[in-house]
């Protein structure tokens, strides 16, 4: 490790961190950290201040976020087809929020890095059989085997090759003519005929169509149509990864963690006095934290305190996951006290996690009325402290699976075994996630 240059991001391990794996072997561990230090970064610094900057616009009420993706990454499912459809999702949702909510959306993907969970139990029993809990594929693997569930260090590398090879096509997907504009009837292909959302977005994607016809009929063919800007985030979780990971720039001499644009604090490891939030404070990249039910505007304050002292709007993004029932009552006093403090924070919504219940069948799952009925709480509290409703924070996929109940095209909990397929969290389908963007489209303008 080179103490000197790394000395200001690894200032956090001489404090209590949260959720952090118990590798068995410790210098393995160090061999994997001096290897991925080695590496080359997967985002540039200057992409981070660039994203820095859209967000400053959404904390400015200029702007709207759409941050969207797994809630936990796999390994095995980093191919083509899925990262096209999650992409292709939120491009669909993006060009829905943008033409119907007539108002410029920066796009970032849960995506490229987030394969670390924070867990509410530390080991799991089945069976009479007590083994380490599941922590992503970061750490272990999903099987429940003692070998499976050993933390691997050696899971830190496929992380971040995994996150390369995965950005990597991200990069050509939004710059290589695939989310051109003009594309955008085709990122509805095999979806229309099937489903009332896809049928909506065709609609709105003619329009989009005519639109664009009648600028090239006036002779205008702007280049901002061709390519799209889209960023990566994830959570910071495993500190060992991302200080390895945390670079200085040479035109500033700023760290940055260079594994992705954005990365946010989760609310089980948001300790005012804990590491994440210290190594949060050492870095120039946009930052996001979770606020859940229980967050205190002291809480709020003093993370404003740590985490953006100079007050630049774009750099900390609150996302707010306190669940349908609580949002109209918790947020509002947050909100107030943050904006009386002179601070231009971002407000996010996260209408996912609050939303999480156990259904009759054993499946985790989520109710769409439940995190619609969030949003609209978010926007009602916003709309009536005259503060600007940031963006939304969804868990999300662009496969057909059957996670969460509700939506336009149904899925009633019995349907749930059908296509269950996440590792961690429930996540909204393809039609289930273009039903939201069209609704806060709407809730967005009215
Ligand atoms: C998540 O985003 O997957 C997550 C664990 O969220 P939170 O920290 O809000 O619980
Ligand atoms: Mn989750």
């Amino acid at each position: 490790m080179n103490a000197e240059l790394h000395a200001g991001g690894n200032t956090w391990r001489s404090l209590p961190a949260a959720q952090q794996p118990e590798w068995p072997d410790q210098e393995a561990l160090r061999d994997v950290i001096a290897e991925l230090e080695s590496y080359p970064p997967l985002v540039f610094a200057g992409e981070c201040d660039q994203l820095r900057q859209r967000l400053g616009a959404v904390a400015r009420g200029e702007a709207f976020l759409l941050q969207g993706g797994d809630c936990a990454e796999a390994f095995d499912a980093v191919g083509a087809d899925q990262i096209r459809n999650k992409l292709k999702t939120l491009l669909q949702m993006g060009a829905v929020l943008t033409y119907a909510g007539q108002v410029p959306v920066v796009k970032v993907g849960r995506i490229a890095g987030q394969y670390s969970k924070p867990r509410s139990k530390p080991t799991e029993t089945r069976d009479g059989v007590t083994l380490p809990t599941y922590r992503g594929d970061s750490v272990n693997g999903f099987a429940f085997t003692p070998e499976a569930r050993t933390p691997d260090p050696q899971r830190l590398k496929r992380m971040y090759h995994a996150s390369s090879a995965t950005l990597n096509l991200v990069r050509a997907f939004t710059t290589g003519g695939y989310a051109d504009l003009r594309q955008v009837h085709a990122w509805n292909q095999d979806f229309v005929k099937s489903s009332p959302s896809g049928q909506r977005y065709e609609a709105l994607a003619r329009e989009i169509d005519r639109a664009l016809n009648f600028m090239n009929a006036c002779g205008t063919d702007p280049e901002e149509f061709k390519t799209v800007e889209f960023y990566s985030s994830h959570e910071a979780l495993i500190l060992d990864y991302e200080s390895a990971l945390t670079r200085t720039d040479s035109r500033t001499g700023n760290l940055y963690d260079v594994s992705g644009h954005m990365v946010w604090i989760g609310e089980r490891t948001r300790q005012l006095d804990g590491a994440h939030i210290e190594f949060a404070s050492k870095i120039r990249n946009p930052i996001g934290v979770k606020l859940g039910p229980t967050t205190s505007a002291e809480d709020a304050l003093t993370l404003i305190e740590r985490l953006d002292p100079e007050r630049e709007p774009g750099r900390l993004t609150f996302i707010t996951r306190m669940g349908a029932g609580k949002i109209r009552d918790h947020l509002p006093e947050l909100v107030e006290k943050v904006t009386a403090s002179g601070a231009q924070v971002a407000w996010i919504c996260d209408p996912m996690h609050g939303n999480t219940f156990e259904a009759a069948s054993g499946h985790k799952t989520r109710r769409f009325d439940d995190v619609l009925d969030e949003v609209k709480g978010f926007f009602e509290v916003h709309k009536s402290l005259g503060t600007h409703p940031g963006g939304i924070h969804v868990e999300l996929t662009g496969d057909d699976v059957t996670e969460c109940v509700g939506g336009g095209d149904e899925i009633f909990v019995d349907d749930l075994h059908q296509r269950y397929e996440t590792a961690c969290d429930p996540r909204l389908n393809r039609s289930q996630s273009l039903d939201l963007a069209f609704l806060v489209a709407e809730m967005y303008r009215d």
